[in-house]
């Protein structure tokens, strides 16, 4: 018989982020962070998950909002899908995550789901995760004592596992002000029902002159155990004008960093991701081509 209520738990809503953090080495890591719950509360009604205590973030202020700085945004962990899709700063400033906050599941997920929740969760099929590699931002996390400044690219360490510790919170993610000449993109096969990501691609390419591609960031979700940067399919871009032959030799090498572990599952067979990987990807390059011209 399937469980659908949680086992029993204490409750906790902290006032600060150092609160947080004393209230999580408390619980000696039977404590998890609450944050809008789409991904922890189905856990823990399937008894995947059978936390001592939540502890709610709701009551942190330094969690909320986003800022606009001379070198980019600065975005609240707590900062739902919602606010990301329906802000003027995150449109104009970072249009990539604007616009994969919007493909993420139904209006109730995106008016609860958090950019915090969603990266420290580092669901292998989310949205978020390939959207801050490309975008290489900065994740900044608060303990007790002090903080931490983590670069995307180090944060995604396996199957729902990051680098955060286990009595460290996520606070913001920084994110630079994208170069002249920047296109972005993010596309992806969804899943029907969820629609989680089979496989996604989000690519980030700035063109110098002549068309010549400066700098590209490529990465994927859906496709293996946590999202990955293409660095190999960047290298092939970077240098280059960026015809159909590129673009398309790049995407055949957008896997390559996961080193045949696509994943396998009831919604696809690691080939047909594999193979989805490279038409997605060539999808991604070509309409972040087209928005950097
Ligand atoms: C029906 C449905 C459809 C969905 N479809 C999609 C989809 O299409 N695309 C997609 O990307 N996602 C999808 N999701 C997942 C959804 O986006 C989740 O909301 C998100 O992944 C987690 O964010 P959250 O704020 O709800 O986090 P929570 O569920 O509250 O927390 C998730 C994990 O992160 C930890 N955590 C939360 N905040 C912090 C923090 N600040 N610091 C450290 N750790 C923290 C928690 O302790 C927990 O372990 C779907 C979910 C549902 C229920």
């Amino acid at each position: 018989m399937v469980t659908m209520t949680s086992a029993p738990f204490e409750y906790e809503k902290p006032e600060s982020v150092a609160e947080a953090s004393r209230l999580l080495s408390k619980y000696g890591g039977n404590g998890k962070l609450l944050a809008g719950g789409h991904s922890l509360v189905p856990l823990m009604k399937l008894r995947l998950a059978s936390p001592d205590a939540l502890i709610d973030l709701s009551g942190i202020n330094d969690l909320k909002g986003i800022k606009s700085t001379a070198n980019g945004l600065s975005i609240g962990s707590m900062t739902t899908y919602h606010e990301l899709e329906s802000s003027s700063d995150v449109q104009s400033g970072a249009p990539l995550l604007a616009d994969a906050a919007s493909q993420v599941a139904d209006t109730q997920v995106r008016n609860f789901g958090t950019i915090g929740g969603a990266v420290s969760h580092s669901d292998p099929a989310s949205d978020l995760p390939p959207v801050v590699l490309a975008l290489d931002a900065t994740m900044v996390t608060g303990s007790q004592r002090s903080g931490r400044e983590i670069p995307a690219d180090r944060f995604f360490k396996d199957f729902l596992t990051t680098a955060l510790r286990p009595n460290e919170v996520l606070v913001r993610i920084d994110i630079p002000k994208l170069p002249a000449n920047t296109g972005t993109a993010y596309v992806k096969m969804a899943n029907k029902a969820s629609h989680y990501a089979l496989v996604g691609v989000a690519a980030v390419i700035t063109l110098g002159a002549g068309g010549v591609c400066e700098r590209a960031r490529v990465a994927l979700t859906g496709a293996g155990p946590h999202a990955v940067r293409a660095r190999r399919a960047e290298r092939i871009l970077e240098g280059k004008v960026l015809a159909g032959n590129v673009i398309r030799n790049a995407s055949k090498r957008v896997g390559a960093e996961l080193d045949g572990m696509f994943n396998e599952d009831v919604h696809a067979s690691a080939e047909y991701r594999e193979a989805m990987t490279q038409v997605y990807a060539e999808r991604a390059i070509t309409a972040a081509v087209a928005n950097a011209g």
